[in-house]
């Protein structure tokens, strides 16, 4: 069986032995874009070498790029623990073209590689492409010999990626597994196609236009190749699962925490021991790149996660700080891949129980507070949005939190009400400050913090830069 750190070196191996310079990962705070919280895909390390900015490491390189999706554009945090495909942290292989190869190599790598190197079932694959990409159609016809109802005609934004609104953009096809009848969902496009049945595992975007201000005004003289596919996805399929917590890693991550909290990962307790396993990577990734939790930017997502995870054990009934003690399990799992992980594991253990236990002082006094005002509340209710302003004020409950804690009753939670309670604080914050004699220039420090987007929401609220697809 492919373990998933067998599933990476194959990938990476197979590409440098097709001219591709293997490069590290980049770390997950973005050193070329600080419109972007987090690197949420393998092309970010390489923005400015497709803009022409920098110059390319080699014409062909290939990744396993660390991505955290919990802010901005893709966020992918309030599925994650429900579904079987989303993930918070995750590493996306990639192969990159720059200026060498194109649209045909590109598809016949990719078509060698799920079929030959991990040796699929072709019949269970098929394609999507841009409504327009006639070009694309043949080629997977022809490369491939997919039957044309397995080249699926998609007109939206899902299969055109633009950079921004001035930059290289271009067609995409996506690579999808079929999981078989007995999952409900239906093939891309269709209504159904939320389901589980089909999962994207591999993003192939064909960047062969220029555009400015939304517009296509050229074609680029030597178009490139961004590809991106999900190592627990496709290590999802290789090992027969359905599930990406089903996979090696996170088995072994999560019978740690069975093991800790003495329950096991069934019926009810089966999301929070995802969540669990999830949120410590993501966490650990982040902190060995030098985010520290704090209540503003990339800090405050850090504690969001960090905390949503915490619910989690509480509601295990770990009585304890749990999250230090399964790092361990982490770096056996991925410390080899990762050796900076393994330097920092001290500094990870140490901010995740100092957070606990920071946390837990509060946590359970906020979580009586929303027992008592949801009681008697009606199937898909709102909680009043004063009250969760009063749970992040008081308690320390990032929004998300109460979102997730109260998806478990059914009850949602009234957004606008919270925003406006968030308003009316920083008003009177300001109006104190005022009052208080303090220079009339300081003030000045009050619409900086309000310009640069207070900055403790911009993790679900603001769009952060794009970053692939
Ligand atoms: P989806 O449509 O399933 O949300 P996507 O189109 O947003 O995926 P891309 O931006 O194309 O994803 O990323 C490239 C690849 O990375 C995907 O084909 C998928 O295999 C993987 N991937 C994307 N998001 C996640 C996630 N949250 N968790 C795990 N893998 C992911
Ligand atoms: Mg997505
Ligand atoms: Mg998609
Ligand atoms: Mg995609």
């Amino acid at each position: 069986m492919y373990s998933t750190n067998d599933i990476r070196s194959a990938f990476l191996d197979y590409f440098a032995s097709q001219g591709h310079e293997k490069v590290p990962s980049a770390p997950l705070v973005p050193y070329n874009d600080p419109s972007l919280m987090f690197v949420n895909a393998g092309m970010v390390p390489f923005k400015n070498v497709f803009t022409g900015l920098e110059n390319p490491p080699a014409p062909r390189a290939t990744t396993s790029q660390k991505c955290v999706r919990a802010g901005g554009k893709h966020n992918d945090l309030d599925n994650v623990g429900y579904t079987a495909r989303h993930l918070t942290f995750f590493e996306m292989l990639g192969n990159f073209s720059f200026g060498d190869y194109f649209k045909e190599q590109a598809i016949s790598h990719a078509w060698h590689v799920v079929t030959k190197e991990f040796g699929l079932d072709p019949s269970r694959l098929l394609v999507t492409i841009y409504h327009t990409d006639d070009e694309a159609f043949d080629l997977w016809r022809k490369i491939a010999g997919l039957p044309e109802d397995r080249i699926i005609r998609i007109a939206t934004k899902d299969n055109f990626w633009v950079m921004g609104s001035d930059g290289p953009c271009g067609p995409c096809s996506e690579i999808f597994w079929d999981y078989g009848p007995d999952v409900a969902g239906g093939p891309p496009g269709s209504p159904e196609e939320d389901g589980d049945r089909f999962v994207e595992i591999w993003n192939l975007v064909f960047m062969q236009h220029l555009q400015a201000n939304d517009e296509i005004v050229s074609d680029l003289p030597h178009p490139s190749i961004d590809t991106g596919m999900g190592l627990e996805r496709i290590a999802s399929v290789l090992q027969g699962r359905q599930n990406v917590f089903d996979i090696d890693t996170f088995r072994n991550l999560i019978s740690a925490s069975e093991d800790l909290t003495a329950t096991r990962a069934e019926g009810e307790q089966r999301a929070s021991h995802q969540v669990i396993a999830d949120h410590l990577r993501s966490t650990s990734f982040l902190i060995t790149d030098g985010v520290l939790p704090s209540n503003e930017g990339r800090g405050y997502v850090l504690r969001r996660i960090m905390r949503r995870a915490m619910r989690h054990a509480h509601l295990l009934g770990a009585k304890d700080p749990l999250m230090h003690r399964l790092v361990p399990a982490l770096i056996t799992e991925m410390g080899q891949a990762y050796p900076d992980l393994t330097r920092a594991q001290p500094l990870i253990q140490e901010v995740l129980e100092r957070e606990e236990t920071r946390f837990r002082q509060t946590l359970e006094k906020g979580l009586r507070l929303l027992d008592e005002e949801t009681r008697g509340m009606a199937d898909g209710s709102a909680l009043p949005g004063e009250t969760a302003f009063k749970l992040y004020d008081t308690y320390g409950f990032p929004y998300d939190l109460t979102v997730d804690a109260l998806r478990e009753r059914g009850l949602d939670v009234d957004r606008e009400g919270f925003d406006a309670a968030m308003a009316q604080q920083k008003a009177a914050a300001r109006a104190a400050w005022k009052g208080s004699g303090a220079a009339a220039d300081s003030e000045v420090w009050f619409d900086i913090a309000d310009r640069e987007g207070a900055t403790e929401f911009t993790g679900y609220s603001a769009t952060a830069g794009d970053g692939h697809v």
